[in-house]
């Protein structure tokens, strides 16, 4: 399994330092084949220690340059970060970033061989259309992503069960994923409102490959412990 915890724009380096240090003492015993991935805030990337990969939660697609406000390949580097999320929908929905600049971004990273996890997920209006229109939209997500790429990980992330405190089910999970594996050979971690809670039963569900978790990962506690349970 995959545990990944986007901290987004949480924690401060102090903070993340804190936290990283006791997440490795708490999850000391975890299962050797499962992964565990922290994606700070841009300003706490630095070099660690430990079973665990520190990824990025965006970067520009330029080694360096006039891209004010971004960070590029340089900056991420400085700290051997080869791990980045990529497709976001705070990213598409905030950031305004297009499926065209998302491809680009995609396509510059995995040229330099970056481990890529890409987020797809439908707005609440499409689900209620039903799955065919699901997955006709998060089909269309793929438009310029090369889906055989080997370091890819693609995250399942409902946008409206993204910090709503409300989870898909567990039947809209396993229909969504299974219907993904068909055309996906990859791994495939959901994401929206996992908490300790309902992590358990979601890692249970065939064809869910790991946890991508926002809000609840921000608590230690919380994060270790959908690890360990
Ligand atoms: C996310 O944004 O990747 C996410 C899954 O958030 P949350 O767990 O808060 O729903």
């Amino acid at each position: 399994m995959i545990f990944a915890a986007n901290f987004k724009t949480n924690h401060t380096r102090a903070s993340t330092k804190a936290y990283i240090e006791t997440l490795l003492t708490k999850i000391i015993t975890k299962r050797a084949e499962d992964k565990v991935y922290i994606f700070p805030p841009a300003t706490a990337l630095d070099q660690f220690s430990g079973d665990f990969i520190l990824g990025a939660q965006n970067a520009y697609m330029a080694q360096n340059g006039a891209f004010t406000g971004e960070i590029g390949l340089e900056q991420l580097e400085e700290f051997e970060i080869k791990t980045i999320l990529i497709g976001h929908s705070e990213r598409r929905e905030i950031l305004r970033e297009t499926q065209a600049f998302i491809a680009e971004k995609f396509a510059y990273f995995q040229s330099h061989g970056f481990e890529i996890i890409y987020c797809i997920g439908e707005p609440l209006e499409i689900r209620q259309q039903g799955q065919h229109s699901v997955m006709e939209y998060l089909l269309s997500q793929f438009e310029g992503i090369d889906i055989s790429y080997e370091k890819l990980i693609v995250a399942y992330e409902p946008i409206w069960a993204i910090g709503t405190g409300r989870s898909a089910t567990s039947a809209e999970i396993a229909s969504t994923h299974e219907a993904l594996k068909k055309t996906l050979q990859k791994p495939l971690l959901y994401g929206g409102s996992v908490k300790p809670e309902n992590s358990k039963e979601i890692i249970s569900i065939r064809g869910v490959d790991g946890l991508l978790v926002g809000s609840a990962s921000l608590d230690v506690e919380s994060f270790a412990g959908m690890i360990t349970d």
